[in-house]
C-alpha cells in the first residue's frame, strides 16, 4: 500500500514550507502509521494561489469534460477500493466491512453522480415584461475552501468536491488532522486520471491554524465546513473579512422514535445501526432513542441483546462489526459522558466502559453504551459522538414531538411505525433537515443532506448542492429597438 503523506498543491505532492509533520495513528493500537506534512499559513497561501490560477480555465472547460474527469475519478476509486478501504480502516478505525462495503462505494457513487450532473445544471429564462429577455446563468463561485472532519473522510471528500468541481470551482480542502490519508489518496487518483494542476489542492493541517486561515483567506470565495457547531461558529466569524459564502454541516442529536405499533424486529435492528454504526461517530446518528412506553420494555430487551452481541475488534478483521473510536482523546471524551449521565441520575443499562480484552487494550475502544436519561439531561442534549444512546419514553404524539424537537439541533431523525398517517404526520412535524421512516441514516447523492438550527445551513447532494456551489447571474437584454422612455426629448 502506498501512503501519500505530503501536501497536494498545484498537482504535486510537496512538503510543507517549514517541514512540520503531524503523526497519524492507528486507533486500533495507537501505533504510528505515518507522519503527514502539516500545512501552515504559507502553504495555505500557496494552495489558494494555485487554485486561483487554475480557476479560469477550469470554469471555461466544457461542463461535460469536467464531468468526464469526475467519472474517471469514480472509476479509479472503484479500481482501488480495496486499498482505499484498508487505508481508511487503519486511519479511522472503521471496520473493513463498512469502509469497503459502504464508505468507499459511496465515495465513488457520489463522484459519479456529480460527474453526470456537471452538464445538467442549467440556467433559466424568466418571463419578464415585453421588450425584454431575461435569462439566468449559473456560474461557478471561484475558489472554494472545504474543511472536513474525521468521521467519514472519503465520503465527505466526494460530497464536497463532487459538486464544487462539477460546477467549475477549484478546491482547497483541509482534511481532519487525525485522518488525512484517504483524501490524499483520492488526490493521487485525481492526478492520475488527468485533473489539471491546481484544480484540487489538499492541505492536511490543524484546524486552529490551517483551517482558521483558510476560512479567513481573502482569496477564498466560499467556505464549506463540516464539523462541530462550536467550530462552525468560528468559521462564520473567520469568513466575515471578505464576506465569503459559507455552508455549514454541523452537529446533531438525532431523535429515533419507536411507536407502539412498530414492527419491532426491524426497529431494533435499524435502531442499533442508527447509533452503533461507525461507533456512533456520525452527525446523523440516532443518539436519542425515544420509545413508546407500551413497547419500551420489549424493545429494550431485544435492543440490549443485540447491542451486547455486536462484535468489537480490529477493523481489519472481516467479522468485526465495531472498531475503535478515532482517537484516544475522543474515547476519553465519550467515556466522560458516563459520569455526566450518572451525576444527573441516568441509569447505565449497558456498557459505559472500554472492553476488558487484552487484544483491544491499547486501542480507543468503547463498548456499546445505553443510558436511560431525561430529556433535559446533558446526555440527551449534547452531542456525545460515540456508541452512546440515551433512552427515554413517551405516551402520545404531542409528548413525542416535544421530546424529538426539544434540542437546539435539527439534522436527522427517524421514526418506526406501521401507521401510514402517523408516519407522515410526525415526519412533517419534526424539526429536522432529514427524516427516515422505518429506516435510518439512508443517504443518496441525489437527496439533499443538511440541517437546520444549530445543525447548520446549506445542503449537500443533489441539485441543491449544485446551486450552493454556483452563483445566479441575471442577464437583461433589450430586444426592442425603441429609444428608452426615461428622458423624452
Ligand atoms: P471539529 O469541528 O473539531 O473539526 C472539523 C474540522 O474543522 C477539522 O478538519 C478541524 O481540523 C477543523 N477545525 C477545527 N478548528 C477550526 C477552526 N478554528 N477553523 C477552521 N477549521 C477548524 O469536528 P470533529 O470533532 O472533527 O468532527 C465531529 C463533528 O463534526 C461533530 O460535531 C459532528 O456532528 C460533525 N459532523 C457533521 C456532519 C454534517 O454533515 N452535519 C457530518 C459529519 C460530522
Amino acid at each position: 500500500m502506498t501512503i501519500q503523506n505530503n501536501l497536494f498543491i498545484d498537482g504535486e505532492f510537496v512538503d510543507s514550507e517549514d517541514r512540520s509533520r503531524i503523526p497519524v495513528l492507528n486507533p486500533h493500537d495507537n501505533s504510528l502509521i505515518t507522519e503527514v506534512a502539516e500545512a501552515k499559513k504559507a502553504d495555505v497561501d500557496r494552495a489558494v494561489e494555485a487554485a486561483r490560477r487554475a480557476f479560469p480555465a477550469w470554469a471555461k472547460l466544457a461542463a461535460a469534460d469536467r464531468g468526464l474527469l469526475l467519472l474517471k475519478l469514480a472509476d479509479a476509486i472503484e479500481a482501488n477500493a480495496d486499498e482505499l478501504a484498508k487505508l481508511e480502516s487503519i486511519d479511522t478505525g472503521h471496520p473493513l466491512r463498512d469502509t469497503r462495503g459502504l464508505d468507499v462505494v459511496r465515495t465513488a457513487v457520489t463522484f459519479r453522480y456529480f460527474g453526470g450532473m456537471a452538464d445538467k445544471v442549467q440556467g433559466s429564462v424568466v418571463p419578464v415584461e415585453q421588450g425584454f429577455l431575461n435569462y439566468v446563468l449559473r456560474e461557478p463561485i471561484g475558489v472554494v475552501g472545504q474543511i472536513v472532519p474525521w468521521n467519514f473522510p472519503p465520503m465527505f471528500t466526494s460530497w464536497k468536491m463532487g459538486p464544487a468541481l462539477a460546477a467549475g470551482n477549484t478546491v482547497v480542502m483541509k482534511p481532519a488532522e487525525l485522518t488525512p490519508l484517504s483524501t490524499l489518496k483520492i488526490a493521487e487518483l485525481a492526478r492520475k486520471v488527468g485533473f489539471p494542476k491546481g484544480v484540487i489542492n489538499i492541505l492536511p493541517g490543524y484546524g486552529n491554524i490551517a483551517g482558521q486561515y483558510l476560512a479567513e483567506h481573502p482569496g477564498v470565495d466560499k467556505i464549506a465546513f463540516t464539523g462541530s457547531t462550536a467550530t462552525g461558529r468560528k468559521v462564520v466569524q473567520a469568513s466575515a473579512g471578505n464576506l465569503k459564502r459559507v455552508q455549514l454541516e454541523l452537529g446533531g442529536k438525532g431523535a429515533n422514535i419507536v411507536f407502539d405499533d412498530a414492527f419491532l424486529p426491524a426497529a431494533i435492528n435499524g435502531s442499533a445501526f442508527a447509533i452503533f454504526h461507525n461507533q456512533g461517530q456520525a452527525c446523523i446518528a440516532g443518539s436519542r432513542l425515544i420509545l413508546h412506553e407500551k413497547i419500551a420494555d420489549a424493545f429494550l430487551e431485544g435492543f440490549l441483546k443485540l447491542a451486547r452481541s455486536i462484535r468489537l475488534g480490529n477493523p481489519l478483521d472481516a467479522d468485526t462489526e465495531m472498531g475503535p473510536l478515532t482517537s484516544q482523546l475522543h474515547r476519553d471524551r465519550v467515556l466522560s459522558y458516563v459520569k455526566v449521565a450518572k451525576e444527573q441520575g441516568g441509569e447505565i443499562l449497558l456498557g459505559g466502559k472500554s472492553p476488558e480484552r487484552d487484544d483491544l487494550a491499547r486501542g480507543c475502544y468503547v463498548e456499546p453504551t445505553v443510558v436511560r436519561a431525561k430529556l433535559a439531561d446533558r446526555v440527551s442534549q449534547e452531542e456525545v459522538f460515540g456508541p452512546f444512546v440515551s433512552v427515554t419514553t413517551f405516551r402520545d404524539d404531542e409528548e413525542v414531538l416535544a421530546i424529538a424537537n426539544g434540542t437546539d439541533y435539527g439534522l436527522g431523525g427517524g421514526l418506526w411505525t406501521t401507521n401510514l398517517q402517523r408516519a407522515h404526520r410526525i415526519a412533517g412535524a419534526m424539526r429536522s433537515g432529514m427524516v427516515w421512516i422505518n429506516c435510518y441514516k439512508r443517504v443518496n447523492p441525489g437527496s439533499p443532506f443538511g440541517g437546520i438550527g444549530k445543525s447548520g445551513y446549506g445542503r449537500e447532494m443533489g441539485f441543491e448542492a449544485m446551486h450552493d456551489y454556483t452563483e445566479a447571474k441575471s442577464v437583461w437584454v433589450n430586444v426592442d429597438a425603441k429609444i428608452p422612455p426615461w428622458y423624452p426629448r
